[in-house]
């Protein structure tokens, strides 16, 4: 009799289009081998981690040169059927190598070739029978009476400090002492024991919870609602029916910034055990959190992008806030959507997905307008607050200090002089974005960066925002050896630097990448803010996502023209969402809100919709243009660049994947090749880029792009061009 090989289709995480046939470990182990399991295998002259993408009987590769794999068989499997299901339609979607798509949403620990960690923790429990041990047992009833003062039991980690071993503690419970039970529900997530409280959703917002039905199958809904309109209360609604049904939700937020702040809204209403799931926790940390939503034991799981490719035991629904925001996409390696992948992922598991923000993305308007999502709308703040109101200063034959204007600076000293705090929004960090030479004109530029260098005065540097690259502020210029420069343009450290010579008794506080590196030092400024005492805070657009400020009576914008006007055909989009989230941030208290906005061009029609507080129409008006000029979200893009040494190599490339691509497609199909031409920043960190763009008009016909893209990228490999696909990219060249 001969048995049957077992072999196995593994994905590697490496730039390959296909995947590896490898032997089971040992065909009486046939039945512990699991699609989905990660394994050990010899790769070339590396071991790699590699994920089980199929069992089958036979293959093309002679078995003689097959290699078993190296099975770790206490892990979990890593992906279930419906999460390789999402994975492997990603992969075709955003044409990135599968082995590298899974090796993305394989928790860290997981990609190392280790057996994964067992952390479960124990907690110990008096029973009722009397110690009966001899006299002198002095420790062990040290142990016994420390155990019997806790009703819920102790855990084995604090029985340290009594210096109790474990294996002592086995042999009282062997004697019948203790008993214990194993849980994974310790450390990062709680469950809270308070008693939830609950917030009675105010009318408009009982509506939109009722229209935000089904609670079964799949749904997606666009829930617009500006900003404090309480959104956040429908969604805790919406996960407490989800949890009544036992079924588990995720939240997706767009910055780990707001991660407590969301995780405490949600944990005392509902006091149920939440999991984060960000890049600010430990490897150890975020697996815990991983192992918690796949087994059941967190119900809820809020996290950033990646927390898309969570595992669930019995997932009901999907909330993605702010989905308008820039950071669910990954922008390098595995390019994709957490957004829409939460949109196709609600599909796979058939439940429901709820896109919320109060400045939708076109592509989500585009979606609810065409009837593919239902549109669900909240026009009033709830509670107390107000939108503010909006007025412009035209600031183009102002002289500015530091940024600011003469009737702005007015208007600050009387909200401070009311005891109000104000936030000045510019949405460049840094001292002053431009070095100029005063002598010649020339502006200092980057080494390795078609880009100018940003001027730093914490400490006194340049630094290229691009690369990274920093250098000393020079003292001679290299073309004219003129000695004397001027930055031109304000960053917040200038504007910060600027207000407190105006405001020198005033708590200014800057909110940036600069100034905030991590969850501490925001929430010192956080509390500082909370606090109310009269302050000025002076930030990015870190500061203008979701935080709730009670205090805040006045939103400066110091340059919205910077705002809306670039190359992106996005950038109108871009401007009015960040505008309409930093006004957001004021009138949401008793105290109303004012927003003064500077401009050069304060006839614009798009500021009519900013006093309007009308992002709404404002993006159905840019909606329709760009349906009339196929753009995205009508028309859909696909961008590929290719990045070497010299452009011309570039340009080589791209034109012999333009005509690999035009091979293999069918004749009828229709999608448009733009390109190749340079990017707009032709050189960055050292090499030039360019790009071919595709634009095409069905999905059909999109498929056929998507498919015909890894075959023609193997055809026109070059030595020192890397290329990269972006799939509905959100940077335009
Ligand atoms: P959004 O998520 O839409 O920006 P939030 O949910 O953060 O809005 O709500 C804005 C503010 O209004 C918060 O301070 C919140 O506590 C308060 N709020 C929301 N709903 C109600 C309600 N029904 N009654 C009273 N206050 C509410
Ligand atoms: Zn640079």
């Amino acid at each position: 009799m001969t048995i049957p090989l077992t072999i196995l289709a593994v994905a590697i995480p490496a730039p390959l289009y296909k995947t590896y046939d490898y032997l089971a470990p040992n065909t009486s182990d046939a039945a512990s081998i699991k699609i989905g399991q990660r394994v050990g295998v010899e790769f070339g002259h590396r071991r790699v981690v590699g994920i089980i993408v199929e069992i089958k009987e036979s293959t093309d590769t002679p078995i003689e040169k097959l290699k078993p794999v190296m099975q770790h068989p206490t892990d979990p499997v890593i992906f279930d059927a419906t999460l390789l299901g999402l994975i492997r339609w990603a992969a075709t979607y955003y044409c990135h190598p599968l082995g590298e798509c899974l090796s993305a949403a394989t928790p860290t620990l997981a990609r190392k070739n280790a057996a994964l960690p067992d952390l479960e923790s124990r907690r110990w429990k008096r029973t009722d029978k009397e110690f009966s041990g001899p006299s002198n047992a002095k420790h062990q009833r040290q142990i016994l009476d420390f155990i019997s003062d806790s009703n819920e039991g102790v855990w084995q980690e604090t029985l340290k400090l009594l210096k109790a071993t474990p294996k002592q503690l086995a042999q009282l419970e062997e004697k019948g002492y203790l008993s214990k039970t194993d849980s994974l529900a310790f450390s990062i997530s709680a469950s809270s024991s308070e008693p939830a409280k609950k917030v009675a959703l105010n009318s408009a917002q009982q509506t939109a919870y009722e229209k935000l039905k089904p609670l079964k199958g799949f749904a997606a809904a666009l829930f617009e609602g500006v900003t404090g309109s309480g959104k956040t209360e429908v969604y805790i609604k919406k996960v407490a029916d989800c949890l009544q049904q036992g079924e588990q939700a995720l939240i997706l937020i767009p910055e780990i910034n707001l991660s407590p702040q969301t995780f405490a809204r949600f944990q005392t209403q509902l006091s149920t055990p939440i999991a984060l799931v960000h890049s600010g926790l430990s490897d150890k940390e975020k697996y815990r959190s991983w192992l918690m939503a796949k087994t059941g034991l967190a119900h809820v799981i809020i996290g950033t992008r990646s927390a898309i490719f969570t595992p669930f035991d019995n997932l009901g629904l999907i909330v993605v806030d702010e989905e308008h925001d820039s950071s669910y996409k990954q922008i390098d390696g595995f390019r994709y959507s957490a957004r829409d992948l939460a949109v196709k992922r609600a599909q796979l598991e058939r439940c429901p997905v709820i896109l919320g923000t109060a400045t939708p993305s076109l592509e989500s308007l585009y979606n609810a307008n065409q009837g593919h999502y239902q549109h669900v709308r909240l026009s009033e703040r709830a509670g107390a607050g107000k939108l503010p109101t909006v007025q412009l200063i035209d600031i183009k034959s102002r002289p500015l200090t530091d940024g600011c204007s003469p009737p702005l600076l007015h208007r600050m000293r009387e909200e401070l002089a009311a005891g109000n705090q104000i936030i000045v929004f510019q949405n460049r960090r840094g001292y002053a974005p431009t070095l100029m030479c005063s002598g010649c004109g020339q502006l200092l530029q980057c080494e390795h960066c078609d880009a100018r260098m940003t001027v730093h005065s914490y400490p006194p540097h340049m630094h290229c925002h691009h690369c990274d690259y920093k250098q000393a502020i020079p003292t001679t210029c290299e073309h004219c050896q003129c000695q004397e420069f001027s930055p031109l343009g304000a960053g917040t450290e200038r504007i910060e630097a600027g207000l407190i010579q105006q405001f020198p008794d005033i708590d200014i506080i800057r909110i940036d990448r600069d100034t905030i590196k991590n969850q501490n030092a925001l929430n010192q400024a956080l509390d500082k803010i909370h606090s109310g005492r009269p302050a000025i805070i002076v930030g990015t657009q870190m500061l203008s996502k979701g935080h709730d400020f009670h205090h805040v009576t006045l939103v400066a914008v110091l340059d919205a023209d910077g705002l809306f006007f670039s190359g992106d055909f996005r950038a109108i989009e871009r401007g009015a969402q960040q505008l309409t989230q930093v006004a957001g941030r004021t009138g949401r208290g008793e105290k109303a809100g004012q927003v003064l906005v500077q401009t050069r061009i304060p006839e614009h029609p798009l500021f009519e919709h900013v006093i309007a507080h009308d992002y709404h129409q404002c993006a159905e008006i840019e909606l329709e243009d760009r349906i009339q000029c196929l753009l995205p979200p009508h028309a859909k893009m696909i961008s590929i660049r290719a990045e070497a040494k010299n452009q011309s190599a570039n340009i080589d490339t791209l034109q012999r994947l333009h005509s690999a691509l035009l091979d293999a497609l069918p004749p009828e199909n229709e999608a448009q090749f733009i390109g190749p031409i340079e990017a707009s920043m032709a050189r960055k960190q050292g090499f030039y880029r360019s790009y071919l763009t595709l634009i095409n008009h069905s999905s059909t016909e999109r498929a056929a792009l998507q498919r015909a893209i890894p075959s023609a990228l193997q055809l026109v490999k070059t030595r020192g061009v890397r290329i990269s696909v972006d799939v509905d990219p959100h940077e335009y060249i």
